[in-house]
């Protein structure tokens, strides 16, 4: 099992993000050939690969932070997933403890929709990033 993300990398992850150029982003192969762009929200070109006309690389006037946003991105991805289904399995456990002990909704007869969705969830595999 992998270490839960502190604070610090939260936030850090949050401001990496913040610090790239506004979303969402799209990519265009353009031509078909080995050309290759990304573009953000409004257009804004993110990324071109163009080695022919000698355009390649993070273009925009936000360069630095798209470029540290896409490197950091492959390892942040699958932490903060692993984070986010850690956290799910947690709740789902808190709910359960909940519906063991008669404080949910599924005293009333059917089991309530938050608690099947607990035992689901539970009934899941976490993976390590
Ligand atoms: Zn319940």
């Amino acid at each position: 099992m992998t270490t839960p993300l502190s604070r610090a990398e939260l936030d850090a992850a949050l401001a990496l993000a913040n610090a790239a150029t506004p979303g969402p982003w799209r990519g265009d192969r353009l031509d078909g050939t080995v050309k290759y762009e990304v573009l953000g929200a409004d257009d804004v070109q993110v990324l071109r690969v163009d080695h022919k006309n000698g355009e390649f690389g993070f273009l925009s006037d936000n360069s630095t932070g798209d470029e540290r946003f896409v490197l950091a991105s492959r390892h942040l991805v699958p932490a903060l997933v692993v984070e986010v289904l850690r956290w799910r399995v947690t709740a789902a456990h808190r709910q359960i403890v909940l519906c063991e002990r008669g404080l949910c909704s599924c005293r009333m007869g059917a089991e309530s929709e938050i608690c099947a969705e607990a035992s689901s969830i539970l009934a899941e595999e976490v993976p390590n990033a």
